[in-house]
């Protein structure tokens, strides 16, 4: 038998195996391993499921990679910027209010300036957070619809819990002083990143799989749980656990569960999160690189006349994703299911008349990538509903980690080292 059971082989349960010392089977639904941090093929361009660059604080996790590459990873400068109303504003919008038109920018430095004294704390509305953190003129022009697009959800009921390591908070004075001369300061926990030098992120979980000494079943998906009796069946089988991880999202958790109490089950109504469709395209170009995405990672599309809300350049990031005279772009939509157009016609049209295009480029490749739940949605009741369900699974051996098992706004890095931690408080063999 073995101790550990774990459900999903993406970052997490693949770190989760790597560091975990007793017996584990890790089962994968998909033919690959991998999850969100699979990269692909297409003709000669090679994509992830969305670009997935790899932001690191601590030291031990970039070795960590690299070791377990064996090789060195890239590091990249951020070159990040917000198409508004036909400028270029480098990210964040908050900290470079000089790059605005006139009338924008006054408004901004009043919203600063007359924001309301009220007491900033985590689970209040993210709309109310952001004026009172930035003032409504920032909020109107920027945080307001371009997290309307990211979310697709109401912002008065979305908190600002998620928001610690992802908006930067530059302070009042040096937010007014950055509208009047430019500014370099590096704001963001990405400002540098990471990308292994070829095969795209992929590359990572593609390592790290050929790294593990459990089993890892792939096509097998689990179909339930009799947490009762500690047994999982999946692929027609039963096994038996000690522990049992997950990191499929949550409420597939509580699906899966065999006669769950009705305290759990009530809990599935409070737990909600939003798809991103990202378009993936190879593009040849005749002359040069389109003006707009020359030396840029990613642009931000606040403007509600693009029905995206985010293009990345992958080859920006690391030439080898792209043939010569050819560039990739990722392109994501929230909440996309009515909007997209299958041969993606209306795509390239926005991306033209943006200027991420030539008009006169080839597109080589396409390919669409659907993740239905992608975002977690931070509302009032989720943090209180998250400790009723972890109080209930942990009390039967049941453990979830990474982003979608924890139920949280994570990344790469969090992964790794959640599941590590996870699979080092659960080893027998010290
Ligand atoms: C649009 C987008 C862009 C992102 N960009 C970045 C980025 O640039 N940098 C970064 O660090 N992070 C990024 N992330 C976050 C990153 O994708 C996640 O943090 C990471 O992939 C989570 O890994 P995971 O293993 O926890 O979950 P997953 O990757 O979802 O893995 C879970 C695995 O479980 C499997 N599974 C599910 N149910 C079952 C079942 N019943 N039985 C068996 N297997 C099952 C799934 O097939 C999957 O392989 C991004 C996320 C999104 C949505």
């Amino acid at each position: 038998m073995p101790n550990n059971i774990v459900i999903g082989a993406g970052i997490s349960g693949l770190s989760f195996g790597y560091f975990s010392k007793d017996a584990c089977i890790i089962f994968e639904k998909e033919s690959v391993a991998g999850g969100l941090c699979k990269s692909f093929k297409d003709g000669e361009f090679t994509f992830d499921y969305s670009g997935h660059f790899i932001h690191i604080k601590d030291k031990k996790i970039k070795d960590f990679l690299e070791k377990i590459l064996g090789k060195k990873l890239l590091t990249v400068k951020r070159n990040a910027v917000i198409y508004f109303r036909g400028r270029e504003i480098p990210f964040p919008f908050q900290a470079n209010l000089y790059y605005l038109g006139e009338k924008e920018k006054q408004e901004c430095i009043k919203g600063i300036k007359n924001r309301k004294n009220v007491k900033i704390y985590d689970d209040m509305p993210f709309i109310d957070w952001s004026k009172a953190m930035f003032g409504d003129g920032i909020t109107k022009y920027f945080m307001q619809p371009y997290n309307q697009k990211l979310w697709s959800y109401d912002l008065k009921k979305l908190t600002a819990a998620w928001t610690a390591p992802f908006v930067p908070k530059p302070s009042a004075e040096s937010i007014i002083e950055a509208a009047y001369k430019k500014n370099d300061v590096k704001y963001g926990y990405n400002s540098e990143f990471y990308y292994p030098p070829e095969k795209g992120c992929g590359a990572v979980v593609e390592a790290l799989f050929k790294k593990i000494k459990h089993s890892v079943l792939t096509d097998v998906k689990t179909e339930k749980i009799d947490w009762e009796n500690k047994t999982v069946y999946a692929g027609g089988r039963k096994y038996f656990y000690d522990n049992l991880i997950s990191t499929q999202p949550l409420p597939e958790l509580i699906k899966q569960l065999q006669n769950p109490p009705q305290n759990i089950l009530n809990c599935l109504k409070n737990l909600s999160s939003s798809s991103v469709r990202c378009v993936n395209i190879g593009i040849k170009y005749k002359k040069e690189l389109p003006k707009l995405i020359q030396g840029k990672h990613w642009i931000y599309f606040p403007d509600k006349e693009y029905p995206f809300y985010r293009v990345g350049i992958y080859s920006n990031a690391c030439s080898k994703l792209a043939p010569e005279k050819s560039y990739s772009l990722y392109v994501e939509f929230s909440d996309a299911d009515n909007k997209y157009d299958s041969k993606c016609e209306d795509t390239v049209k926005y991306l033209k008349k943006a200027g991420i295009m030539n008009t006169d480029d080839e597109i080589k490749a396409v390919s669409v990538v659907d993740m239905p739940c992608a975002y977690v949605i931070f509302d009032k009741k989720r943090k209180r509903t998250l400790e009723v369900i972890n109080d209930f699974l942990n009390k039967n051996n049941i453990y979830t980690t990474g982003r979608y098992g924890a139920w949280e706004y994570s990344f790469i890095e969090k992964n790794i080292t959640d599941a590590k931690n996870l699979a080092l408080k659960l080893n027998k063999r010290k």
